[in-house]
């Protein structure tokens, strides 16, 4: 049978057992503890002999069914659901790590990622090295006996940079390092992570997942692509648990005891989220694509940035890897700080807001907001102008969109 696409496959994912009552979609299981028919049947569930749910931070039906159409779709080994984007990144770094250990990233990344590598991990021992993910070489320079992983985001935001993931995931292979990459920008409407070499895929799925900014969550999805029998904290597993031994350890040792669970009630958003995405981002990043290009004909606008648009330097990286419509983030850069705001301030359909890929137009200053805890210095090395507007395109009609913009803009 020809392989089914994305959205059939997310609509018709099986669930595990019938619904008594037909449901068409998966209920929500919006309770903590399930009930073992004998005392023997509790005892095999808590020992791993015997798979059922015992208790909701561990695993939940509804959370499991969230987990499992992400799997039917992608074809990932093994999903993780995660309360937020922040734990899903956290837990896994843990999960990867421990003292001593060096992980090769960018300072170009999401602003609390940046913080959890230098402030959150840094009294652990467990360190990370800044580079220019966008330069091979730099990357190898950065690496050592101690080096586990490399982690970037395939388009950083906000300075929308994109690296060439086969040239990292070549250097991930020589090197025996695990290729970790954040895909919130490009989820698996956009691209097929496992194809281009990544072996964990970490998201935020509070972003084009959540459909419509109704729920925060993340995910950490393992394509099954490392050999987890050469990495030192998943080697003792390996024997009993094969190439699941990264999920149990991260499972065991980490999420489960860190307990950074999402719930049934999101999990339930999340799947209904699911069924629309690729409607979505269809329509959200043709938006940003059109808006990209009115603004780079606007004689008040500077620059733009938008990886889309052929003056992007990551263009054609950015199409080979995601296609014409990269992802629906941009950004823009006016004359002056003053400038950004009086313009923020004449929009009328768009939202001051933070959050991405919301269905809602959303536009933020990201240096006095997001990265205002730095200072100017560390501000300028993370690629942050305060002449720069970050904007997130939804799903309006694009008329009414540019129309705002024109009247904002004159
Ligand atoms: N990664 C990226 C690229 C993000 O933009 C964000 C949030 O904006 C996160 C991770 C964190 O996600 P969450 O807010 O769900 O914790």
């Amino acid at each position: 049978m020809k392989k089914r696409n994305l959205t059939t496959k997310l609509l018709h994912t099986p669930f595990p057992v019938k619904d008594p009552h037909g449901s068409l979609n998966f209920p929500i299981y919006e309770n903590v503890a399930f009930e073992a028919d004998s005392a023997e049947e509790l005892e095999a569930a808590f020992k791993g002999e015997k798979s059922r749910h015992i208790y909701s931070r561990i695993t939940n039906p509804t959370v499991a069914y969230f987990e499992s159409k992400i799997q039917h779709a992608t074809d990932a080994f093994a999903v993780t659901a995660l309360s937020s984007g922040m734990a899903a990144i956290s837990n896994l770094v843990m999960a990867l790590g421990k003292a001593g250990d060096n992980i090769i990233t960018t300072r170009h990344l999401f602003g609390n990622t940046l913080s959890l590598f230098e402030h959150t991990l840094k009294p652990y021992e467990l360190s990370a090295r800044f580079t220019d993910l966008t330069d091979p070489q730099k990357v190898v320079e950065q690496i050592d006996s101690r080096t586990i992983a490399i982690f970037f985001e395939t388009i950083t935001n906000p300075q929308l940079e994109v690296a060439d993931i086969k040239a990292l995931s070549k250097i991930a292979r020589e090197h025996n390092l695990v290729l970790v990459a954040d895909t919130t920008l490009t989820p698996p409407s956009i691209f097929d992570a496992g194809k281009l070499g990544i072996d964990i895929e970490v998201l935020s799925s509070t972003k084009y997942i959540s459909g419509g900014g109704t729920s925060v969550g993340g995910l950490i999805m393992d394509y099954g692509t490392f050999d987890w029998s050469t990495f030192d904290k998943a080697r003792p597993l390996f024997e009993e648990h094969g190439p699941s031994a990264f999920n149990v350890l991260l499972r065991k040792q980490i999420f489960r005891n860190m307990g950074a669970c999402l719930s049934p009630q999101s999990a339930y958003m999340q799947s209904l989220g699911l069924d629309t995405l690729d409607l979505r981002t269809e329509r959200s990043t043709s938006n940003a694509l059109e808006i990209a290009h009115y603004l780079e004909g606007h004689a008040a606008v500077k620059e733009v940035h938008y990886p889309g648009l052929k003056s992007s330097p990551f263009h054609k990286v950015a199409v080979q890897q995601f296609g014409e419509k990269p992802c629906s983030m941009l950004t823009f850069d006016l004359g002056s700080k003053k400038e950004c705001y009086a313009f923020m301030n004449r929009l009328t359909l768009v939202r001051r807001s933070t959050n991405l890929q919301d269905n809602k137009t959303l536009i933020i200053h990201p240096y006095s907001t997001i990265f205002s805890e730095y200072t100017p210095d560390q501000i300028k090395a993370m690629g942050i102008k305060d002449t720069m507007i970050r904007l997130s395109v939804g799903i309006e009609d694009i008329e009414d969109l540019i129309e705002d913009f024109q009247q904002a803009l004159r």
